[in-house]
C-alpha cells in the first residue's frame, strides 16, 4: 500500500522540544498532516520508553499503534490510523585519529536508530546506559564513536538500522563542515557496509546529494526532525510497500539505484518519492555569521578565505559549500534512476505569506489552516494532490494562488545560514493586494 512516513521526531523529553510532543497528540496530528507511519523518537529515554510501552500496542509486524483509550479526535473529527515505528537519535561526541592524516579530530555526529521490537530497544538501552546518561535528554549525548554505536546496535539485532541524521549540517553530522568526516567509510569503518541510507536534512535536497558518486550506493530519506506538532511531516517519505517494519526498510533499500533487487521485492517495496523543503529554507544552506549579519554564497566565502569580514573569525560553512567541496559531479547532474522528490513549503507558512503576516501562529493563519484541513483532508494531500479548482472552493484566493505557486516552484527564498531559517517570498506586495480585491 501507498503511505507517507516521518521517521525522525522528538518527544517532550528532548531539549528545546514542545511540551505537546506526547503520543496522544502526535497520533492525531500525524493524521491531519497526512502521515501514516511516525517514528516514536527518543526511545532511549527511560520515561518516554515507559510511555511507549504503556500507551502503544503491537499492530503490523514491527509497527505499533496508540491504544484506543488514549485516542483523541483529529481536526476532521475522526480517530487516526497512525502507526509508530521505534526510532531514536543518538548524539556522539568523540575524538578519533584519522587513518589518512594521523591527526586527532573531534567529531560530533547524530545518528538515527530504528528497531523492529521492544526487546531490541531494551538491550540497546542496557548497553548504552553503561556508556552515558540516557535520562538527561531524549536525544542523549554520548562519548561514543559512531562505529562502536553501530557495532553495539547490529550486535543486538542485525535487523536494526542506523542512518546518519541530517547528514550535512555543519555542527552535528557525518559530513558536517565543522566536525564531520569526508566519507561514510572514515566514520563507520568496518560497519560502513551496513549503512545503506542517510537523511538529507532540511538544508540539502536529493539532487545535491546525487553529486557525490561515493553516495551512489546510498539511499536518501527525509524526515521532519520536528520539535513541535506543527512541524510534523515538513519532510517525509512516500512508500508503496507492505505496512510493516521490514516493508519500510526494504523500500528504503530499494531507493539505492544500483541495488540488486529480485523482481518480486522490487514490485513489493517501492520508494516512491521524498517530500522536501526547498533547501534554501533550511537553517544552514549558505555560509555566514548570524550575529554579524553576514550571509555568503560559497563563492563569496571563498573570496573572503572563510573569514568573517565583520568579526574576523571563521565563518560557519553551510551545506551548499560543503556538498560542493565533497562532490565530484556538477551542480546540474541528474540521475533518472534516483527516487524523485517534491519541493514543498509547509501549509501554515504558505498561508502566513499569502496573508502578508509574519508568524504562523496568528489566529487568522490557524483558522484558515484548520478550515482547509477540515474541508479538504490532510495537509500533504492539499499540497500534493487536491486539484486547483477544489482548493479554490474552500481557500482564500491568495492562499489558493500561494499553493499553486509553490507547486510550480515559483518562490523566492533568502537562503538560511548559521542557524537562521531561510525567508520565503511567494508574493510581491502589489500582487497580494490585487488578489485580495
Ligand atoms: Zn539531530
Ligand atoms: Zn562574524
Amino acid at each position: 500500500m501507498r503511505f507517507i512516513a516521518d521517521l525522525h521526531i522528538h518527544s517532550k523529553y528532548s531539549r528545546a522540544t514542545s511540551k505537546e510532543m506526547v503520543l496522544e497528540e502526535i497520533d492525531r496530528w500525524a493524521d491531519d498532516k497526512g502521515i501514516l507511519v511516525m517514528g516514536t523518537g527518543d526511545f532511549t529515554h527511560p520515561v518516554w520508553f515507559k510511555e511507549i510501552k504503556e500507551k502503544l500496542e503491537p499492530a503490523e509486524a514491527g509497527l505499533f499503534k496508540l491504544k484506543s483509550q488514549y485516542k483523541k479526535k483529529t481536526l476532521k473529527g475522526n480517530l487516526s490510523e497512525t502507526r509508530f515505528l521505534l526510532t531514536s537519535e543518538i548524539s556522539s561526541i568523540y575524538s578519533k585519529v584519522s587513518a589518512e592524516t594521523g591527526e586527532k579530530n573531534v567529531h560530533r555526529i547524530h545518528n538515527l536508530v530504528f528497531a523492529p521490537d521492544i526487546e531490541t530497544i531494551e538491550s540497546i538501552i542496557t548497553q548504552l546506559s553503561l556508556i552515558g546518561n540516557l535520562k538527561s535528554d531524549g536525544r542523549p549525548i554520548l562519548g561514543l564513536d559512531a562505529e562502536e554505536l553501530a557495532r553495539i546496535v547490529f550486535n543486538v539485532n542485525p535487523e536494526a538500522v542506523i542512518i546518519p541524521a541530517h547528514a550535512w549540517t555543519p555542527w552535528f553530522s557525518v559530513f558536517g563542515s565543522m566536525s564531520g568526516f569526508d566519507s561514510l567509510e572514515e566514520c563507520f569503518g568496518k560497519q560502513a557496509k551496513h549503512i545503506f541510507a542517510i537523511e538529507t536534512g532540511l538544508s540539502s535536497d536529493p539532487a545535491m546529494n546525487w553529486r557525490l558518486s561515493k553516495l551512489d550506493n546510498i539511499s536518501f530519506i527525509s524526515n521532519s526532525d520536528c520539535h513541535s506538532l506543527q512541524k510534523i511531516g515538513r519532510e517525509a517519505n512516500i512508500f508503496d510497500t507492505e505496512l510493516s517494519y521490514s516493508g519500510i526498510i526494504d523500500a528504503i533499500r530499494n531507493g539505492i539505484p544500483n541495488q540488486h533487487k529480485s523482481a518480486q521485492n522490487q514490485h513489493k517495496s517501492a520508494f516512491i518519492a521524498t517530500i522536501e523543503f526547498f533547501p534554501e529554507e533550511g537553517k544552514y544552506h549558505y555560509d555566514g555569521h548570524r550575529n554579524c549579519d553576514v550571509v555568503f554564497a560559497p563563492e563569496e566565502t571563498k573570496k573572503h578565505k572563510n573569514i568573517c569580514p565583520k568579526c574576523g573569525k571563521k565563518l560557519t560553512i553551510g551545506v551548499m559549500n560543503r556538498v560542493d567541496e565533497l562532490a565530484d559531479r556538477g551542480v546540474d547532474y541528474k540521475d533518472d534512476k534516483r527516487v524523485p522528490y517534491y519541493s514543498l513549503i509547509p501549509l501554515d507558512e504558505i498561508i502566513a505569506e499569502s496573508f502578508g503576516l509574519v508568524g504562523t501562529k496568528t489566529k487568522k493563519v490557524v483558522e484558515e489552516y484548520n478550515n482547509l484541513i477540515k474541508s479538504l483532508g490532510s495537509e500533504l494531500k492539499i499540497l500534493l494532490e487536491v486539484n486547483e479548482e477544489e482548493i479554490k472552493l474552500f481557500a482564500d484566493p491568495r492562499v489558493a494562488e500561494g499553493i499553486k505557486r509553490v507547486r510550480n516552484g515559483q518562490v523566492k527564498i533568502h537562503p538560511g545560514f548559521d542557524g537562521e531559517y531561510g525567508k520565503i517570498k511567494i508574493f510581491g506586495e502589489k500582487e497580494r493586494e490585487k488578489l485580495e480585491s
